[in-house]
This record gives structure tokens, C-alpha cells and sequence, in this order.
């Protein structure tokens, strides 16, 4: 399956992608992550995206497009993908539509979560990954089973990130609305975009894409 998951910052993208990887035999192809992995590591993409992404603003459409375009050759993508974060921008829609144009590798699914402003904040707000495996977890919605562990590898360090902070997040929001809102309306256009409630919690929203993607799956394999 060659899926994208749309929806602004603290939609569910990440935690339903995560999900979605296991199901789905896909990897998750998360732009943010990359970026993260990349400013982590010091490299030189890592060195130009850190401030952009620290004030809540949108890396250049050149980086990003490079990093998808080359993550897309992997071995691992040959039977799908599921992008979440990207595209972002029309531009960067119209370079992922040539890439998968050239790579013969066309599009199946483009799904919306719909959440309104209220929730993501407080979703973010409360948002942590264990330090060592990347399970998400939150204040309020997903508590480790035993307080201060990891449910999936038992590690005891928990981050949050640096730009799930109030301040941040109104930019981060400005950008999602100006930039990539747009893009339910270029995938509409093609007749690709479908729109699911991400309002409920964590399994009733699964229950919702998973039923979502299995739509049409007969005739299109
Ligand atoms: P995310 O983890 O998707 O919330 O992304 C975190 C940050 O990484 C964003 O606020 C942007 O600064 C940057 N970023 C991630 N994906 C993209 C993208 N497709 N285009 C531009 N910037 C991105």
C-alpha cells in the first residue's frame, strides 16, 4: 500500500502510522523524524533544518524532496510506504506526483485525520517518546502500564520534543494552515482523498483508517 497520512501537527499521523507499519508490512516514512535523525546526527541537512525546525517553520521544499526521494529507493519500500508529514507544501506534492511518476510507483490512498485546533493542542502538550525505542506515550491518553517504564522495551528515559511547546505550535499550526491545508484540495481534485473523524481515541481512530484502507483493496490488487 502507498499511503498518505494528511492532518495538521498532533493529528494521530505518527501513532497511526507506527500502527498502521505492523498491519501493513510498510514502513512509515516520517519526514520529522528524518530531520530529527539528521539534526541529531550533525549532519549537514541536519545543520541547515535545526533552527527552521526549533521555530516551528518548514524546512526548503529542496531538502525535503532530496530525503524522500532517496528514503523511496530503499529495499524496504518496494511493497508501500506510508508517508506522514509529507508533502507538506504544493510543491512538494507536485515533486512526490513526479517521483512516484518516475519510480512507477503511483499513489493508492491519501487519508485526512479531521481534528479540531482545541484537541491538538492539548495532544501535544502532552506528548513523550520513550528515549530508547521511540514509543509514544502522553500525559493524559497513553500512560505507561507501569509508571516510568516503557510497555515495549522497559527503558526508563522519556523526551519530549523541543517544539511541542505553545509557542511553537501556534507557528507550527500557522504553517500547516497556509501550507498544507491546500493539499486536501489538490488530492480532492484527483479523487484520492478520503476523510476520517480523528477526534475519538487511539484504537476507535485505527478502527476508522483501518476500515478506511480496506475499502477498494479488492479491485486495486
Ligand atoms: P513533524 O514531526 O512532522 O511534526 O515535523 C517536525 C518539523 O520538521 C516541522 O515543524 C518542520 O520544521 C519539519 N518538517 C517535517 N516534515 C516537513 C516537510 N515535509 N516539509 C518541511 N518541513 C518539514
Amino acid at each position: 500500500m502507498r499511503l498518505i497520512l494528511l492532518g495538521p501537527p498532533g493529528a494521530g499521523k505518527g501513532t497511526q502510522a507506527k500502527m498502521l507499519t505492523e498491519k501493513l508490512g510498510v514502513p512509515q516514512l516520517s519526514t520529522g523524524d528524518m530531520l530529527r535523525e539528521a539534526v541529531a546526527a550533525g549532519t549537514a541537512t541536519g545543520k541547515k533544518a535545526k533552527a527552521v525546525m526549533e521555530a516551528g517553520k518548514l524546512v526548503s521544499d529542496a531538502i525535503v524532496n532530496a530525503i524522500v526521494s532517496e528514503r523511496l529507493d530503499h529495499k524496504d519500500c518496494a511493497r508501500g510506504f506510508i508517508l506522514d508529514g509529507y508533502p507538506r507544501t504544493l510543491a512538494q506534492a507536485d515533486a512526490l506526483s513526479a517521483m512516484l511518476r518516475k519510480k512507477r510507483k503511483p499513489l493508492q490512498k491519501v487519508v485526512e485525520l479531521v481534528v479540531d485546533d482545541d484537541a491538538l493542542v492539548e495532544r501535544i502538550a502532552g506528548r513523550y517518546t520513550c528515549a530508547k525505542c521511540g514509543e509514544g506515550f502522553h500525559d493524559k491518553f497513553k500512560q505507561p502500564r507501569n509508571a516510568g517504564t516503557c510497555d515495549k522495551c522497559g527503558g526508563t528515559e522519556f523526551k519530549r520534543r523541543a517544539d511541542d511547546n505553545a509557542d511553537t505550535l501556534r507557528v507550527r499550526l500557522f504553517a500547516y494552515y497556509k501550507d498544507t491545508a491546500p493539499l486536501t484540495g489538490y488530492y480532492h481534485a484527483q479523487g484520492m482523498l478520503r476523510k476520517i473523524d480523528g477526534m475519538g481515541d487511539i484504537t476507535k481512530v485505527k478502527r476508522l483508517l483501518a476500515a478506511e484502507l480496506g475499502k477498494g483493496q479488492k479491485r486495486r490488487t
